[in-house]
């Protein structure tokens, strides 16, 4: 099957300083060879860190900036060939669902004239139709026709993000960039929401990318999921296998700090040691290893390959053939297993650590039995 979605090798740099002249002299690479799928009716998660460029990558296959390099492939055509009709054609099949309700909804429409602007833009539905359209939306995201004639200011953040989604709805896109859809609501509205975008992805066979640092979040919804560190993928999986087994360091640090839905359990995180690195000068090598336990010699020189191991779980890391495999470190009952306990011994302990291949600095510690 091919994939309604296909980004390769995608790139993208900011200007961060200027001389005097206009002349650029710092750059903040926000994504540095990206690559993933996405196939109809499913959703692929990018996570991370704020600031490891996972919405710029959102932004990017939208083409709402523009990528430095790479490919952007959307229902087998080259996004980065459309002039601005067929580009405004590619529009409609892909829509964004932003963080904030608050914000993305204009105050002064109602929610008939928020929902019948995309429909007459696209002339979709004859125009003594769309009142009727309006209506069918409005049902399909759980509100009642009757407050279509509301302002935004009228609703709870839960019911404005509903209006948010029937609106992404109503030019009938086939992908929807879901950016932080939930972060922004009550924790009780969260799961309401969520549900909606799954009942809705099976109803219509939506494909989504939902762009979160909330790892809870997206083991509810996602069947694949992309890690983000620093401007590339440094890992990816299908979500039971990444939950199940997570195998970069940066992953498991991520993994370890879902909360554990139990008031009395006892809960340990793995955290990450100094400060995240500038995007503006990401560390050499693996750009992770000025935060890893395991670091070694090459890891400050070569920059790991993102590789799969040929069941689609794919790794960027040197030693990741070594390094121990942690059985679930998120139990399906939202406890936390004992090898947890063993990774945050590793990355507390905050030395470097010889590989077992014997590579490594001179006098470090190998973690224990891990
Ligand atoms: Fe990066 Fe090396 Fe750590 Fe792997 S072991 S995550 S390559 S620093």
């Amino acid at each position: 099957m091919t994939a309604l979605l296909e980004v390769e090798g995608l790139k993208k740099r900011f200007v961060a300083d200027r001389t005097v002249f206009g002349r650029p002299t710092a750059f903040v690479k926000a994504v540095d060879g990206v690559s993933f799928s996405v196939d109809a009716g499913k959703t692929l998660a990018l996570v991370g860190e704020s600031g490891c460029g996972k919405s710029t990558v959102s932004r990017l296959v939208l083409r709402l900036i523009e990528p430095d390099a790479g490919s952007i492939r959307f229902d087998g055509r080259d996004l980065r060939a459309l002039d601005a009709n067929a580009l405004r054609a590619f529009r409609r099949h892909a829509q964004i669902i932003f963080q904030d309700p608050y914000a993305s909804l204009n105050p002064r429409m109602t929610v008939s004239q928020i929902l019948t602007e995309p429909l007459a833009l696209h002339d979709l539905v004859p125009a003594p139709r769309r009142r009727e359209r309006v209506e069918q939306l409005l049902r399909l995201v759980g509100l009642e026709p009757r407050f279509a004639r509301r302002y935004p200011h009228e609703f709870s953040g839960g019911q404005r993000q509903r209006i948010a989604i029937a609106r992404a709805l109503a030019v009938e896109p086939k992908l929807i960039i879901c950016d932080e859809p939930v972060s922004a609501l009550d924790v009780s509205i969260r799961s309401q929401i969520l549900n909606l975008l799954r009942d809705l992805q099976d109803r219509l066979g939506l494909a989504y990318i939902f762009v979160s640092h909330d790892l809870a979040v997206v083991k509810h919804i996602a069947d694949r999921v992309a890690v983000m560190n620093l401007g590339v993928i440094v890992e990816a999986a299908e979500t039971q296998a990444l939950f199940a087994s997570p195998r970069h360091p940066y992953s498991q640090a991520l993994l370890s700090a879902i909360p554990v839905p139990k008031p009395r359990a006892k809960r340990s995180r793995i955290l990450l040691q100094g400060e995240m690195p500038s995007a503006l000068n990401p560390p050499s090598g693996c750009r992770f290893h000025t935060r890893c336990p395991y670091v070694i010699e090459r890891c400050r020189v070569e920059v790991p390959q993102l590789l799969a191991d040929g069941t689609g779980h794919a790794t960027a890391c040197h030693r990741v053939a070594e390094l121990p495999r942690p059985d679930a470190i998120v139990l399906a009952d939202g406890g936390f297993s004992p090898v947890l306990e063993k990774l945050v011994a590793a990355f507390s302990r905050g030395t470097e650590v010889a590989g077992a291949n014997g590579v490594g600095i001179a006098g470090a510690t190998p973690p224990a039995s891990l």
